[in-house]
């Protein structure tokens, strides 16, 4: 329940222009201060309001009785109360008006009132004019003009006058044959006669009105709206005042017509292009960051002189297998005699046999998806997918392959050889342990006479004598 009581401001307070009006009459036939007789204030004599007026009647206690029920009253509140009385309604509602009576004739002074009750049927809120009359018992009566706010068309003509979009309804206009032929404007919020800069748009064709819409895909889709009738949102991008303006329209279906709502995007749409900008330039700072990462992490791990890993490289390939190897072998190669190469023919031929050497290792090795070391000085390793026996065949076709290659220098061919020392790394056992024991294998071979595979086994892992492959092209 709500309730609203005013004994001033009653012309200003009313929405119905007919209550200003009778108030008026009203006031008019009050002599000198004095409220009407019945006689001269009644219903008869008010038939152009007639309709949604009420006479009430004294019936003792502050009880009244509905003498007159508007035929105006009724079709809204679908109920005629003619002949019940004010105690016919219960609680608040009865209290409120009683009250409201009483007060009335207290003043002897019209009153605006406005009510929201519970149980409303079709409408909820009532604004009523309280016009106290005197009967000819001297008893007061009233006479009340009742009528329902129109509440709901008021809320919505706020919403559309304060919406910052525009909304603009129209109708289709047809040829004779039906075919489309037009737009015409129904009706436009203040927001798109802004948006447009136009005033009186009602009743112009759409397309005289907002010439954005010629030529665009706006009119295609609200064409497409009025003959599907399904919804569609587009976007237009247009020059406004020197500057593109981006506009949002979503079209709705509305009779043979439709509803536009028009939003400007424009902040938001250069937000997002900025945003996209600085998006694509993180993107590409990020990617050449990676790019450059990957180049210092390429020459971090890489020997510098021959191309193949440096020992950081090693340990890092190494940890990577370690996750997904099988099986797998070491091989630990040094070049022989290379102090007298040095020697003999200068530090850059040493230089060359080195790249040389590595080159064959490297070949070998990539050829069965391995990898190749250099650990510093003349010393190699070779880390290939294989088990022992084929990796200590690898081992001995790059020994055989260094050995009868001899190496172009100022002071004629300079024969190469290397040691090779073979392990295989066990998926039971670290690759320090492999490392270790191609490196004693390595050191067997330089002892048994150079030139040579020794290929070596963890202890305890076989029974038969280490094995050596002399060289069999030398
Ligand atoms: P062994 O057969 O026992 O291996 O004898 P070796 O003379 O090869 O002895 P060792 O492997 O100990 O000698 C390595 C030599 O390699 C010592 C050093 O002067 C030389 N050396 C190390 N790094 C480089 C390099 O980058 N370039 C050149 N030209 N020589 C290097
Ligand atoms: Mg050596």
């Amino acid at each position: 329940m709500y309730f609203e009581v005013h004994a001033t401001g009653i012309v200003e307070r009313a929405q119905a222009p007919d209550i200003a009006m009778l108030y008026r009459s009203y006031l008019a036939a009050c002599r000198n201060g004095n409220m009407p007789r019945q006689a001269d204030f009644d219903v008869p004599e008010l038939p152009q309001f007639a309709a949604f007026l009420m006479r009430l009647e004294p019936v003792g206690d502050g009880v009244f009785r509905y003498s007159y029920y508007g035929s105006g009253i009724t079709a809204v509140a679908q109920f005629d109360i003619t002949g019940q009385t004010t105690a016919d309604f219960e609680g608040p509602l009865r209290a409120f008006f009683e009250r409201a009576y009483a007060q009335c004739i207290e003043t002897g002074q019209p009153l605006f009132t406005i009510h929201r009750a519970i149980k409303a049927n079709l409408v909820h809120t009532w604004e009523r004019l309280l016009l106290p009359v005197r009967m000819a018992d001297g008893a007061v009566a009233f006479i009340v003009y009742n009528r329902p706010r129109e509440f709901e068309q008021d809320f919505l003509q706020a919403i559309l006058n304060g919406l910052p979009d525009g909304l603009i309804a129209f109708r289709a206009t047809r040829e004779a044959n039906g075919e489309l032929s037009g737009a015409v404007v129904l009706s436009a919020n203040p927001a798109a006669c802004d948006m447009f800069q136009i005033e009186n748009i009602e009743g112009q064709q759409l397309r005289t009105a907002l010439p954005l819409l010629h030529d665009s895909a706006v009119w295609e889709a609200l064409v497409r709206v009025i003959s599907t009738r399904s919804r569609e949102l587009v976007e237009v991008c247009h020059q406004h005042q020197g500057t593109p303006r981006y506009l949002r329209f979503q079209i709705t279906p509305l009779f043979d017509g439709a509803m536009m709502h028009i939003a400007d995007v424009t902040a938001l749409t250069l937000a997002n292009i900025v945003l996209e900008r600085e998006h694509e330039q993180l993107r590409s700072e990020i990617s050449r960051q990676q790019s450059e990462g990957d180049v210092l992490r390429g020459l971090a791990h890489s020997d510098a002189l021959t191309g193949a890993l440096n020992r950081r490289g090693l340990f890092a390939a190494a940890d990577e297998w370690s996750r997904k190897r099988d099986a797998c072998s070491v091989i630990a190669v040094d070049i022989d005699s290379f102090k007298l190469i040095n020697d003999r023919y200068g530090h850059g031929v040493g230089d060359n046999a080195i790249r040389e050497i590595a080159s064959v290792l490297m070949d070998v090795a990539n050829q069965h998806d391995g990898f190749v070391a250099r650990l510093g000085g003349d010393e190699f390793i070779c880390v290939v997918p294989e088990l022992l026996a084929p990796a200590t065949e690898l081992a001995e076709q790059a020994r055989v392959r260094i050995s009868v290659n001899p190496l172009a220098s100022a002071l004629g061919p300079v024969m190469l050889t290397c040691s090779l020392g073979v392990a295989e790394w066990l998926p039971s056992s670290s690759f320090d342990v492999a490392l270790q024991i191609a490196d004693k294998a390595l050191y067997r071979a330089k002892k048994d006479g150079r030139n040579r595979v020794v290929s070596g086994h963890e202890p305890g892992t076989m029974t038969e004598p280490v094995l050596s492959l002399r060289s069999r092209a030398s």
